[in-house]
């Protein structure tokens, strides 16, 4: 029975938000009603006392003025205003009883229960029953007078016990609604707070039976803790997709950059299986090795942009002196960069230490000054320069070579991307892309600016803490 309730209020976490709203709204609901209820026969009770004394005391005045017969007359004047209801009163002496007025009725009551204070002034109450469960009870007001007289005067508790059960019965009423409103309430408060997370499990379920990443989380109450979640949902799914996309270009444009070598290999051994000469076969054996040699570095290379992308490349940080990690890189340029008539000036200052991967960094440098001496015609320059603020290491790498196209410039950083003008130079188009990737799986950054025909420079900026990850 109660895990059918369970199915039917739709699983666990909505059957428990519904039961404790209906459970914490029904007890403190239960609990105001008790409360009013108890001091509600608290005030009766009072009121009922109140009124026991006030007689008490007008009629010992009475009895005190006009002996047994005033008493008489005042409590006929009373009875008959009806305002008091009926009335018990005994008056005793030291020895026996002076005075006894009570309805018939109350005969049964048995007045040996009645309490006798001691002492002139002092005041006691009691409760007389007749024994029988349910029947009337008396409530009694015993006092002492100063001249020893015993004065009693009681009143049935009839009118507030009838009261009382009245207002039990409309409180069994008020409960029962109570309950009723619980827990449709309960119910109703849980589907609108479960609206959210419905629509992502729509969301995620239909992602998982379609595969198709396109699908968002309608965001209903952005700055709330769901609405927060869903966005971050969907802009997780943003980041998917880009990736996924981005992954199925790059393994398109590896198809396609794949064919020509692929394709050169190919035509290089057909050619030398046609010939005898075997400085011809040499050659064509060289040739293939230089080409296999080519995929194997864009197959790494891809392979390295990857690792650093999905953040499973390993990055084996150490503090670094920035000043010799660029000195060692200019010294394997400085030959080429010779050989192509350029200069390179380097300007970092001595005390730069900044924890990073030293073999990964050099990888970086030597892209950019690769490409530095590349793009750049003779007589040109290079300069190499560091320098450091409370948060980054900035190092920037400056060429006066032919520059990059503005139109060019967003894509550089794209795998397998070539500039119009760099088709005829050596390279694979992966080189600043994996520049990028590890720049950020440091937790940096990198830019470029550039004037055509002016120069370039690229700009890197390192975290001077070393590696965060919460800044990827
Ligand atoms: P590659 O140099 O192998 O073509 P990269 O990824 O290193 O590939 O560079 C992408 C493109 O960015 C290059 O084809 C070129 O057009 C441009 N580029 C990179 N560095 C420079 C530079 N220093 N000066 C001018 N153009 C550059």
């Amino acid at each position: 029975m109660f895990s059918r309730w369970r199915e039917r209020l739709g699983g666990t976490m909505r059957f428990r938000l519904a039961w404790w709203y209906a459970l914490i709204f029904v007890v403190s609901s239960a609990m105001i009603v008790a409360l009013t209820y108890v001091l509600l026969a608290a005030a009766l009770r009072q009121y009922d006392h109140q009124i026991i004394q006030t007689t008490l005391v007008e009629f010992a005045t009475a009895y005190a003025r006009g002996g047994v017969t005033g008493l008489s007359r005042e409590i006929q004047r009373t009875q008959s205003s009806g305002a008091a209801g009926p009335l018990f009163v005994r008056v005793g002496g030291r020895q026996n009883v002076v005075f006894l007025s009570m309805p018939e009725g109350w005969r049964g009551f048995d007045l040996s229960q009645l309490s006798e204070p001691g002492l002139a002034g002092e005041q006691s109450w009691a409760t007389l029953d007749t024994g029988v469960p349910g029947a009337e009870v008396l409530e009694v007001a015993s006092v002492r007078l100063g001249d020893g007289t015993l004065f009693q005067v009681g009143r049935s508790t009839a009118r507030r016990t009838d009261l009382l059960q009245r207002f039990r019965r409309l409180l069994l009423v008020d409960a029962a609604t109570i309950i009723l409103v619980g827990l449709v309430g309960g119910a109703m408060l849980t589907w609108s707070a479960m609206q959210p997370v419905r629509a992502l499990t729509e969301t995620v379920r239909g992602i998982m039976r379609t595969g198709r990443t396109s699908a968002r989380v309608p965001v209903q109450e952005p700055g709330d803790a769901l609405g927060d979640l869903s966005a971050l949902v969907n802009a997780m799914l943003d980041r998917i997709d880009a990736v996924v996309s981005g992954m199925r270009g790059a393994l398109d444009n590896v198809a396609h950059d794949l064919r020509t070598p692929m394709a050169r290999l190919r035509g290089t051994a057909e050619s030398a299986l046609a010939s005898e000469d075997p400085e011809t076969l040499r050659g064509a054996l060289a040739d293939c090795l230089e080409e296999s040699d080519r995929i194997m570095a864009m197959l790494s290379t891809l392979m390295d942009i990857s690792e650093a992308e999905t953040g499973t490349m390993a990055i084996r940080s150490e503090p670094t002196d920035i000043a010799s990690l660029v000195q060692q890189t200019v010294e394997l340029y400085e030959d080429l960069a010779e050989e192509h008539g350029l200069t390179i000036g380097v300007d970092t200052p001595a005390d730069l230490v900044v924890p990073l991967d030293r073999n990964r960094m050099r990888q970086v440098l030597a892209n950019l000054l690769d490409n530095a001496v590349k793009y750049t015609p003779g007589g040109g320059s290079i300069a190499i320069s560091a320098r450091s603020d409370a948060e980054w290491a900035v190092i920037a790498v400056t060429d006066t070579g032919v520059g990059i196209p503005a139109d060019e410039l967003p894509h550089i950083w794209d795998r397998l991307y070539r500039g119009d003008k760099s088709r005829s130079t050596r390279g694979l188009g992966l080189g600043l892309s994996l520049v990028r990737a590890i720049v950020e799986a440091h937790g940096g950054r990198v830019e470029a600016t550039s004037t055509p025909g002016a120069g370039s420079r690229f700009e890197l900026r390192l975290p001077a803490g070393g590696p965060n990850i919460s800044r990827l």
